[in-house]
Order: C-alpha cells, then structure tokens, then sequence
C-alpha cells in the first residue's frame, strides 16, 4: 500500500515518561507503517529543555505559530522534586503555560464517547467541549484580609495620575476580607475569537454565559464584547455553517447544559471552567478520554491529551512491570492535528485516514478491547478483556489496516 503523503511540516512536540513511551507505539505502529509522516521535531522533554535553557519550548512554540497545526505529548512541569530528580539548573516553567502565552491561546477539551461508557448524565449523547478563558480574575487577584474596621475603597488612576475612579467597596465595622480582580479586553477579545474559530472549525453551536446582570461592569464587559466580535465577524459564518451563538446567565446555562444532548462548545470564564471541566469530564468518564487542543485568536492549534505523563505507571514500566496506560487521548491528539494539516492542505486522505484511525480506535473499545482503566466503567452487561498498552495499540492497528485496504 502506497504511504499517504503530507506536503506541509507537522509540529511534532515530544515529552516526558509514560506517554513518551506512548508517543514511539503510537508512530510506530499507527502512523508510520501509512503515513509518510512529514513532521518538525522538538524535544520537550525535561532533560532537552534543561539542555537547551528551555530555548526548545520557544523555538517549538514558534514553529507552531509559523506552521499552523502542532500535536504535543505530555511533559512534566518542574516542582521541587522533579528539580532534583532530573538535577535542574533551574525550575523550568510549564511548557503547557509557555506555549499558551506565545499563541494568546484558548484551551478546549472535549471528551471521547463510545457506546459502552455512559455519560453518568442519561441524557448526554455528544461530547460537551469546555473552553476555559484562562487568564486573569479570582487567578491573579489582590486579595487583603482586613483585620479590624476601616475602609475599603476601590481606586483607579490614569498613567499621567489623574484621579478617574474612586468608589467605597465597604466601610468594615469588623474584620472582613477583600479582593481585586482584573481583566483585559485584549485578553477577552483574543477568548472570543478562539472560540469563534473553534466553533466553526468543529461545525458546533458556541454557549456562553456569564453573572451580567449581578456584575453590571466586569461581566458585561464579557457579554459585550463576544456580542460585538459576533456581529461584525462571525453571523454570517455561522448562519452559512448551520450554527449559532447563544448567550445566557450562567446560573441558566448550568440548568440546560444538565437538561441537554451535548454536541456544542460551551465558553467559561476562568473560575467557571475550571470548576465546570472537572465536573464536565468526571462525568463523562475517564481523564485517559479527555482530548485538549489549544487555539489561538488568528487560528493556529496545537493538540494534545488533557492527562499528564502517568508518572505512577511510568516508575512501574522502569521496574520492567507491564503497564496499561490508555493511549486513546495521545492518539486523538494525532488524528486531531493530522486531520487540521489535511484540512488546511486539502489532502483528502490524510482527512480520511485520521477518521479511519478514530473509527479504528473506537471499534477495538467496542469490541471490548480496552486498558485496565477503563474496564471499571464500561455498563455491567459489556464484555471486556483488558490488556496492556502494547496489545491495545496492536489491536487498533489490525483494524486501522482492515479499513484502510
Ligand atoms: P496524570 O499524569 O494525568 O496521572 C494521574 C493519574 O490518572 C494516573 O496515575 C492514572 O491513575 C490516571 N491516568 C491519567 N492518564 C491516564 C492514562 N492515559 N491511562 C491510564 N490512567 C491514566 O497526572 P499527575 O500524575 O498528577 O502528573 C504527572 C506529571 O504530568 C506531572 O509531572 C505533571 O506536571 C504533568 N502534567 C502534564 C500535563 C501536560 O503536559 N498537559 C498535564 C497534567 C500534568 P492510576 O495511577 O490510578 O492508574
Ligand atoms: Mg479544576
């Protein structure tokens, strides 16, 4: 069988422990032997970044910004341990957050159905994508705790000193707390237009919903910019797509996310998606299920999985123990960005080989083939055999062969 051919460089971002070990499988047995993978390589491994001074994170995050479509694999974010477990000259920051700044970039993460893992929610039956405004508010918040009555008060001066602003928050008659958040309108302009291309991108209705009526300045802010970025952008975009834009309270978007099928994008202020994502992918599943791609505001995207690098399982595979970590999220985070290139390149097999490759995956769960994570979840009358990476990497490919032939 004749490989399929690329013509435009795919960002490939390598990374760290048990999804490293993934990363080899999953090229060797899943792309290589059909693609003729055309890829650019970075090494975000922690021993390269502490090489290279983490210059390779920036260089990978400007490769993705030159060349469109970028698929990472899980690294470790230093902490105090892992500086002394890998000898770190310095406490490396999260690639995650680097890559992030340079793109201005929205994460959105979307769970994997299949048919045998039953949302805990009934009614669901398509993935509910979360797309986390995650920048500013209660994250990079002032906060005091007041220790005895006094005045708060709220102050804003311009940068040639001039007074605009100055508002009592609350005269304390006894300790309290307090706290100022900010955001940037830069920073909400880039989240709508993230979500907006993503939306019509993935051919999903955009929600979004924020307190407008309680914050009548910070949170209108919200509502009123994706407002005005929707009419002069995108309407008629997604009217000609077959999609909408729908804004609500997020007391009543809660109500109908609950009460709904699934099947759209559903935009969150920072705390709101933080909170929401965990609620969102706890009961869908499985963290292994859960794919993230991260989209800047001119259209740029780089796909991964939501995990990290498995690091319990990853001590276990260094013993020579066997291990049953799932690749399904890791492998979608492939199809995802090889899927994007063929899109953007107009290369209709290699379209169709990253559905094959999903389809390939879904049926080997379907079939009961699955990794040990998953067994606890599949409905009581489903038949499964759980098997160690390996096996479950090796079964996809004997399907992903059958279909392509
Ligand atoms: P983790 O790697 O997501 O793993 C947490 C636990 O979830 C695992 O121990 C395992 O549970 C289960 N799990 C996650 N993915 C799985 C998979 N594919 N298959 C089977 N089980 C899976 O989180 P962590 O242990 O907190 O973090 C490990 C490292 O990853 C850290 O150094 C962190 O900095 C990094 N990290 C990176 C990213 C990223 O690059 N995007 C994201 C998060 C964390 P059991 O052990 O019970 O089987
Ligand atoms: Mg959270």
């Amino acid at each position: 069988m004749e490989k399929i051919k690329m013509t435009t460089p795919l960002v490939e971002m390598d990374g760290d422990e048990m999804t490293r070990v993934l990363w080899k499988m999953i090229k060797d047995e899943l792309l290589l032997p059909f693609v003729d993978l055309k890829t650019e390589y970075y090494d975000l491994g922690l021993p390269e970044r502490e090489r290279t001074r983490d210059q390779v994170t920036l260089d990978a995050a400007n490769a993705n910004k030159k060349y469109g479509v970028a698929v990472k694999c899980a690294t470790i974010t230093p902490n105090r341990q892992r500086v002394e477990e890998y000898h770190l000259s310095e406490m490396w920051k999260s690639p995650n957050g680097t890559i992030r700044a340079i793109l201005d970039g929205t994460v959105f993460r979307a769970p994997i159905l299949i048919d045998s893992i039953r949302p805990v929610v009934k009614n669901w039956k398509k993935p509910i994508t979360i797309a986390r405004h995650a920048y500013g508010d209660v994250y990079k918040a002032t906060e005091y705790r007041v220790p005895t009555s006094g005045k708060a008060e709220l102050l804003f001066t311009d940068e040639k000193g001039a007074e605009l602003f100055r508002e009592t928050v609350y005269d304390f008659e006894c300790p309290g707390v307090l706290q100022g958040s900010y955001n940037k309108d830069s920073s909400i302009r880039s989240f709508a237009h993230a979500c907006f291309k993503y939306a019509l991108s993935t051919k999903q209705d955009l929600w979004f919903a924020t307190k407008d009526t309680i914050s009548k300045q910070y949170d209108q802010t919200f509502k009123l910019i994706f407002a005005e970025i929707f009419e002069a952008e995108y309407r008629e975009k997604f009217e000609a797509a077959g999609i909408t834009y729908f804004y609500t309270l997020i007391d009543d978007a809660v109500a109908r996310v609950i009460r709904s099928e699934g099947g759209f994008i559903w935009a969150c202020k920072n705390y709101d998606g933080d909170v929401m994502s965990d609620m969102v992918s706890t009961a869908f599943g499985s963290l292994a299920m859960m794919t993230s791609v991260l989209v800047s505001p001119d259209g740029k995207y780089e796909y991964e999985a939501a995990h990290g690098t498995v690091t319990r399982h990853y001590y276990r595979y260094l013993k020579g123990e066997e291990t049953s970590t799932n690749p399904m999220a890791t492998i979608f985070a492939w199809s995802g960005a090889l899927r994007k290139r063929g899109e953007i390149d107009t290369l209709p097999d290699l379209v169709r080989f990253a559905d094959e490759l999903e389809g390939a995956c879904i049926e080997t769960l379907n079939d009961g083939i699955m990794t040990k994570d998953l067994v606890g979840l599949v409905e009581e009358d489903t038949k499964t055999t759980a098997v160690n990476s390996a096996t479950f990497i090796a079964a996809i490919r004997e399907r992903l062969t059958r279909r392509l032939a």
